[in-house]
């Protein structure tokens, strides 16, 4: 059927090994938005959540961008509210406004750039050094970076549930029992569990650090489902997902990407919905940001 409607499934790191191992290709927010500006298939079918099928849509409008399940939202896009964030911009003029990926639409075109965690560092760097900066909506991610760029940012007060909930004692316990295990850590992870990593970095980056480096086990601090390809590329390494404060399973799942599964992803391409639709002036304000990004993640070899 995939053949048939010349469609190609994009997957998320924390999807289920299942639907990696089906998709066409599977990537971070970066790869993902990247692999939709640049394929030659009619119909997107994106496996994550609902802003980054939008950002799908937005770079690839001629497309037929399908959800699988259009309830898969994000607390951290959620935290951020377009008349809030509107209000936010106005207080606090003259700011150059950087927004993560992980926002909805109207979010992204009220912004100037955007970033993902793979190149937040990166964008706020290249800017010219007395620039003053809003960043929205991860004060996590936020503070990362404003730890390691000093810039002069105002951030707002969002975070993703997942990665706020992780147990620093958990995770300490963890290291007690494995102690050659490194501490990789997601930068959307508060600043205690930063502070105890021995990697910090985005996902892809994540998953490059336990390729290149020479551990045989990690303690990896973001959503599970990474572990998958964590896994698939290192056969002979252990990865240890670090528990939440309050959880009687023993990982950390999203509970929105979790709701993709296989036979839903079946079920909307044989039907063709649920389909992302944006207003076209969104569409168009929110583009701008996100090819300022891509361009300067280009130039800078991401
Ligand atoms: S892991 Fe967090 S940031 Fe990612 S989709 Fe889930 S709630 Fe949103």
């Amino acid at each position: 059927m995939k053949a048939e409607k010349n469609a190609i499934i994009l997957a998320h790191y924390y999807q289920t090994g299942d639907i990696q191992d089906i998709a066409d290709f599977v990537g971070d927010s970066l790869e993902l938005s990247q692999k939709a500006a640049s394929n030659s298939a009619d119909i997107i079918v994106l496996s994550g959540v609902k802003f980054m099928a939008e950002t799908a849509k937005i770079l690839a409008p001629d497309k037929k961008v399908l959800l699988p399940d259009i309830y898969a939202g994000c607390s951290l896009a959620d935290s951020c509210k377009p008349e809030d964030f509107k209000k936010f911009i106005d207080e606090n003029p003259g700011r150059t406004v950087i927004s993560y990926v992980n926002t909805n639409a109207e979010i992204k075109a009220l912004s100037d750039i955007i970033c993902t965690s793979s190149n937040a560092v990166s964008i706020v760097e290249s800017l010219p050094g007395d620039e003053k900066i809003i960043f929205a909506p991860d004060r996590n991610l936020g503070n990362y970076i404003l730890n390691r760029t000093g810039k002069d940012m105002i951030i707002w007060n969002g975070t993703c549930y997942v990665h706020e909930e992780f147990s620093l004692e958990a995770l300490l316990e963890l290291k007690k029992k494995n102690k050659d295990a490194k501490i990789i850590v997601h930068p959307e992870c508060e600043l205690q569990v930063r502070m105890v990593a021995d990697f910090i970095g985005s996902t892809a980056a994540m998953i490059d650090f336990t390729k290149n480096d020479n551990s045989k086990s990690y303690i990896v601090a973001t959503e599970a489902g990474i572990i998958h390809q964590m896994k698939k590329e290192n056969h002979d390494k252990k990865f240890l997902p670090v528990p939440p404060v309050d959880s009687t399973c023993g990982c950390s799942e999203c509970r929105f990407m979790k709701l993709i599964t296989i036979e839903k992803i079946y079920k909307c391409l044989l039907d063709e919905k649920p389909e992302i639709i944006i207003e076209k002036d969104i569409l168009l304000k929110a583009r701008k940001p996100i090819i300022r990004m891509l361009e300067i993640s280009e130039k800078q070899g991401f």
